[in-house]
């Protein structure tokens, strides 16, 4: 998609790693570098063709199937297959500025501190995320560097490139940056540059909690976890929220409440089996131990789910109203749901 739209000079908002799929992207939300200027990869669905559970073809859009057009912006699928989507287009690159400042991880509590203060008045065409992680083991970093633990400020202006360096650089600034990688490139660049980090067969286990006021507790617990993590490759990015993505009314899409104003997500990321247990443990215990700072709702596209763990998700609020639309389209419950909505309800 990346691609095809480069082509006009265009981008569709999408994710951060070529490989992940639009559909699931789509279905749950979709966050990447241009949302706090067009917002999510649902906002700019403007239509879909959708094969239904009773084997309907159908399209969906503002004039037909109005309420599965709605039902398919964030909701979480399971309302049907989709076999087309159709998103607005933006006009931006081929070159764009990218942030990438990485501080170490002794810094972590200036970092947060001063990006925090910086994203309350920060223009929408600068999404930036503070990520803990270590340099990966990959020849675009020095060679010395790799395996070090970073708390990075990571971004992109959604604009032309040179204003983004002149509005980015204070984000280069907190301190002396163990690397900045920050620069001028190419958009298809910056969309695929994490793909090698994320590779097939490694082990992933994620969740995610939204945090509506990230003050000096959140701080310290997301520090305290990140010195511990039993992988060096598991991340913990912080999200910048607002902008264009919390002017979307909660009823709008089915993706429901947009008043956070970070998105934490704990990332477990290891590359031996044998690992599992001590990784997946971690996270959960970091999850736990940040739940009391969550608004209640985690992002259906970071939650891995537990069997036994009630599904929560920012779309709770429209529970009702997807659980109608679902009964509409598939009323044997053909498809599953990874939502809390089950026909059985
Ligand atoms: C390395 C990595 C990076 C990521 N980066 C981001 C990111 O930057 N931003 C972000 O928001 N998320 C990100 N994610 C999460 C991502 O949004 C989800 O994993 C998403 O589910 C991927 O969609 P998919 O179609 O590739 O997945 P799949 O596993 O194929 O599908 C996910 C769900 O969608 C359903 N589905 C798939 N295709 C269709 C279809 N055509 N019609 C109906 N239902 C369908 C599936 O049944 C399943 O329930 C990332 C995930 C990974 C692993």
């Amino acid at each position: 998609m990346d691609w095809e739209t480069q082509t006009f000079g265009l981008v569709v908002p999408g994710g951060v790693v070529t490989e992940t799929g639009i559909a699931g992207l789509t279905l749950g939300g979709g966050y990447g570098w241009t949302r706090r200027k067009w917002g999510l990869t649902c906002d700019a669905l403007v239509a879909a063709d959708v094969v239904t559970g009773e084997g309907e073809f159908v399209r969906a859009s503002e004039e037909e199937n109005a309420d599965l057009l709605w039902a398919l912006g964030g909701g979480g699928g399971g309302v049907g297959v989709v076999t087309a989507f159709e998103y607005e287009c933006y006009p931006l690159g081929p070159e764009v500025f990218f942030l990438g400042a990485l501080y170490p991880l002794d810094n972590g509590e200036e970092v947060f501190e001063r990006w925090d203060e910086f994203m309350a008045d920060a223009p929408d065409e600068i999404t930036a995320d503070v990520t803990i992680w270590s340099v990966p083991e990959h020849p675009m970093f020095p060679e010395e560097l790799r395996g070090t633990p970073f708390v990075g400020v990571l971004g992109m202006y959604a604009g032309a490139a040179e204003e983004g360096a002149e509005a980015m650089q204070p984000l280069r600034e907190f301190g002396t940056p163990l690397l900045d990688l920050s620069g001028p490139t190419t958009y298809l660049q910056v969309q695929s540059m994490l793909d090698p980090m994320f590779p097939d067969g490694d082990r992933y286990y994620w969740k995610s909690h939204y945090i509506g006021d990230f003050g000096d507790a959140e701080i310290e617990t997301i520090l305290d976890f990140c010195r511990e993590r039993p992988s060096p490759w598991s991340l913990v990015p912080v999200r910048s929220l607002g902008g264009a993505i919390a002017r979307v009314g909660a009823d709008e899409t089915a993706f429901g409440d947009r008043d956070a104003s970070v998105l934490l997500s704990i990332d477990g990321t290891w590359e031996d089996p044998a690992d599992d247990e001590t990784n997946v443990e971690w996270v959960r215990e970091f999850w736990d131990a940040t739940e009391r700072y969550s608004t209640g709702a985690t992002y259906v596209n970071f939650s891995m789910l537990e069997e036994d763990e009630a599904v929560r998700s920012s779309f709770t609020a429209n529970e009702e109203r997807l659980t109608a639309v679902k009964r509409l389209y598939d009323p044997d419950g053909v498809f599953g749901r990874i939502s809390p909505v089950s026909v059985a309800d």
